[in-house]
């Protein structure tokens, strides 16, 4: 048996296949599992074993999860405010992941297990202003998380922890907030705030319309934590001894309209801004607190906005530049 196994459960969607390279960089063997066909994959290892599973299924979970160590589950039925917000019946059926991932883990002695949850989890009525206070983790109780999305990440958090108390499986929760980068969705309907930016201004600048819409009045405000932060925070976190939910994420916080300069600035246009008042938006203002992660790993995610978004929307720009056939 391959006790140095490592799944990576959705392998084939945004941060699974960042997480993938890392864990192949460091040496390990990986199995990456993803209900998509590995065409549809945003990145393919040929050094993983790749496997198109629906992790749905438990047989499925079974077979995913056979000889492993160590499992990261980053597999749900997601997207952005425009995708969770119309889809809470199919976001809510992401339970059946987590919970046959755990099972399936338990029965193969999987040493150590971790899930990836959201700051969509953190309570609605602590984040209606802009400059609301940053989140810490206590905040997710009373319980009023995002609806669909966030109450299947709640449940499933709950589900690790009891995993752990009651079968004694080593499960690890972060709680991301709003993770970007290049090689992740970007057009389609299931990309979120920093993608869909880069993805209109790259269009603006390709077709030479500069004029964009914008969801909201864009003074809603968030942080954006940049791919590199998330992969090496959840490989700290799996590797902890922090059990309970904790905080991944920048506590940067701009507002979707200072996103929009920098990425203006970042391609050398500017563009005028059409809002849309009636597109979903999600909560006013969200903030990651950082000092648990601080403490206890002695790490913070330190990667600028604006150090990420180059990255970003040179990867965009060029897609976008692919597809209409310029360059
Ligand atoms: P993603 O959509 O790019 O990746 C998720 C992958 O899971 C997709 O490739 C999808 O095909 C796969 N998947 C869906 N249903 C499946 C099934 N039944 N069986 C097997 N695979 C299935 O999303 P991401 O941004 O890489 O997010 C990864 C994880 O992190 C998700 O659990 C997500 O909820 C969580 N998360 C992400 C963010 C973020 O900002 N990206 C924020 C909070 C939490």
């Amino acid at each position: 048996m391959n006790r140095k196994l490592v799944v990576v459960a959705g392998g084939g969607g945004f941060i699974g296949g960042h997480l993938v390279a890392r864990l192949l960089e460091e040496g390990n063997t990986v199995r990456s599992v993803d209900i998509k066909p590995t065409d549809e994959w945003d990145q393919v290892h040929d050094s993983a074993q790749n496997l198109c599973q629906d992790l749905r299924l438990a047989d499925a979970c079974h077979d995913a999860v056979r000889d492993a160590s160590q499992v990261y589950n980053l597999a749900a039925d997601m997207g952005g405010m425009g995708f969770i917000e119309s889809n809470k019946a199919l976001c809510m059926l992401s339970v059946l992941i987590n919970t046959h991932m755990l099972q399936a883990s338990v029965t193969a002695g999987v040493e150590r297990f971790f899930f990836s949850s959201s700051a969509c989890v953190y309570a609605q009525n602590k984040q209606l202003a802009a400059a609301a206070q940053p989140l810490s983790e206590s905040d997710a109780y009373p319980a009023t998380p995002e609806d669909g999305y966030g109450w299947e990440k709640l449940f499933s958090e709950r589900m690790c922890r009891h995993f752990r108390e009651d079968f004694g499986l080593h499960t690890r929760v972060a709680r991301y907030h709003n993770i970007y980068g290049p090689s992740g969705t970007w057009t389609g309907g299931r990309e979120k705030a920093p993608a869909a930016i880069c993805r209109k201004i790259a269009e603006a600048k390709v077709s030479g319309d500069h004029e964009i819409e914008v969801w909201g009045d864009g003074e809603q405000a968030r942080s954006f934590t940049f791919i590199d932060d998330c992969v090496y925070g959840t490989q700290a976190i799996l590797g902890s001894e922090i059990e309970e939910p904790i905080n991944l994420g920048s506590s940067e916080l701009v507002t979707i309209n200072q996103l929009v300069d920098i990425v203006e600035e970042i391609a050398g246009i500017t563009v005028a801004r059409n809002y849309n008042l009636s597109a979903p938006q999600g909560v006013r203002g969200r903030n990651s607190d950082n000092s648990m992660i601080e403490e206890r790993l002695g790490w913070t995610p330190s990667i600028s906005l604006h150090e990420g978004l180059e990255a970003t929307y040179r990867w965009i720009y060029d897609e976008a530049a692919a597809l209409a056939g310029v360059r």
